[in-house]
């Protein structure tokens, strides 16, 4: 766990101003503070999570509202009015029936969460969203964060909408999409000569140097996370408003597993879909898998590795959320797993291939490991499951350009053409 805990002079609490939050309260001792710009417990550094006093909410009040993340706006640390600010509006993406990846691999009923359909093309929208309005609301100027990539544009599209000065550091080695796509909104971007664990370093000193400076994933986390529980509510509404009895997701700090299944739970309790028992997995590269290697070990404990993968979205190499993505996989009887980048590449492909849908690193990683778990019986093939599909494929081209042929041009006559279909 991080011990830097810095309080901040500028920034504020806020007052009712955070919809139906109530506190934070600390994930390891339960000790709860007001809302605020504080993110780790000050007994035991424990990470802080948003409590609320639910609000009682039907389906109908969920349907009528924007088709973006702000529908479930009464279950976020937003305000009410939140649809009205200058934000991204991220989410509402498809849900995919896949058939004919379900006939390839021997499944009853499998559904893709294709989160491509977002602004920047990543999940990262949704959780960049929420940060951005709390700690708006909370009396921070600035929006930063240290990013694998997506984070990165994210942050920097979501800050130019706003309004907002934008800091983004990321590791100079990521793939050359997420830079120019990061580079094109304006906005501070630095590039670190490391990995991307030494950037999070180098962003939580920054985050005590300068008070008025939200890093989305880092002093604002607590409320940065709960976007994630998005993903989970928007699964349950197209569904039809039920759970499916299987979910896949990648894992990189662990949050979007984590949140996925606190969104499933808050939706059980609130009545808005029946009762059910669900199964979550995990999905890591072997070139990263602390994670995987905690859960496969039975430690309780992730221990940190340096990352080495094409996956590099997921490239985390000392998951703040690890724990409890093992808490979650074990409660609910699912298993976390990881896959080579040579799966890695060969499910992008298949994905591809059966469904249309090109998937980044981390769409590889999350069909490798589907298909994985099925062949070693970890995963019900007769089970419902879903899996999520959290970024583009468009920003991580390197990855596949040596494993797919693209032709040599041939000159435009009847006789060039057959002589290339029949080669
Ligand atoms: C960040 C990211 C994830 C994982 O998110 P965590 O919540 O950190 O586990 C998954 N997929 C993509 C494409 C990402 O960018
Ligand atoms: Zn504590």
């Amino acid at each position: 766990m991080t011990a830097n805990i810095h309080d901040f002079d500028g920034p504020r609490a806020p007052g009712g101003r955070l919809g139906h939050a109530t506190g934070l309260s600390c994930r390891e001792c339960g000790k709860t503070v007001e809302l605020g710009p504080h993110y780790a417990c000050e007994d035991c550094f424990g990470p802080l999570e948003v409590r609320y006093d639910y609000p009682r909410l039907t389906r109908a009040d969920i349907e009528s509202g924007p088709r973006n993340i702000w529908r479930y706006a009464p279950l976020l640390p937003v305000p009410a009015d939140v649809a009205r600010r200058p934000t991204t509006e991220p989410g509402c993406t498809r849900l995919v029936r896949a058939d004919s990846l379900a006939r390839e691999l021997g499944m009853r009923k499998l559904w893709i969460k294709d989160d491509r359909d977002n602004p920047t093309h990543s999940f990262k929208d949704r959780v960049v969203a929420v940060a951005l309005v709390a700690a708006t609301e909370m009396g921070f100027k600035v929006l930063a964060c240290p990013s694998t990539g997506n984070l990165a544009n994210a942050v920097a599209a979501a800050a130019a909408r706003a309004g907002v000065r934008s800091v983004v550091l990321v590791p100079a080695d990521l793939e050359p999409q997420k830079i120019l796509t990061t580079a094109v909104y304006g906005g501070t971007f630095i590039t670190v000569d490391g990995t991307y664990d030494d950037v999070n370093r180098l962003a939580s000193e920054l985050a005590g140097e300068h008070d008025d400076w939200a890093f989305v994933n880092v002093n604002v986390r607590p409320y940065y996370a709960e976007g994630s529980k998005t993903l989970g509510f928007e699964i349950a509404e197209q569904l039809g408003w039920r759970l499916p009895e299987q979910i896949v997701v990648p894992v990189a700090s662990g949050a979007q597993l984590v949140k996925v299944d606190k969104g499933f739970r808050e939706f059980v309790s609130l009545g808005l879909v029946p009762g059910a028992s669900w199964r979550a997995f995990g999905a890591q590269a072997s070139g990263c898998a602390p994670v995987s290697a905690a859960f496969a070990a039975g430690h309780d404990v992730v221990r940190p590795v340096r990352p080495s993968t094409i996956a590099k979205s997921l490239a985390i190499g000392n998951p703040a959320d690890g724990p409890y993505a093992l808490d979650v996989a074990r409660r609910t009887g699912g298993a976390i797993a990881d896959v080579s980048d040579e799966e890695i590449v060969d499910s992008i492909k298949l994905l591809a291939r059966t469904e249309g849908i090109f998937g980044e690193t981390a769409g590889g990683v999350t069909v490798g490991v589907l298909r994985k778990l099925l062949s070693s019986g970890q995963l019900d093939p007769e089970a419902e499951t879903v899996i999520i599909n959290s970024g583009d494929g468009l920003k991580t081209l390197d990855a596949v350009a040596p494993a797919v042929t693209v032709p040599a041009a041939i000159r435009p006559t009847l006789e060039a053409f057959e002589e290339a279909g029949t080669r």
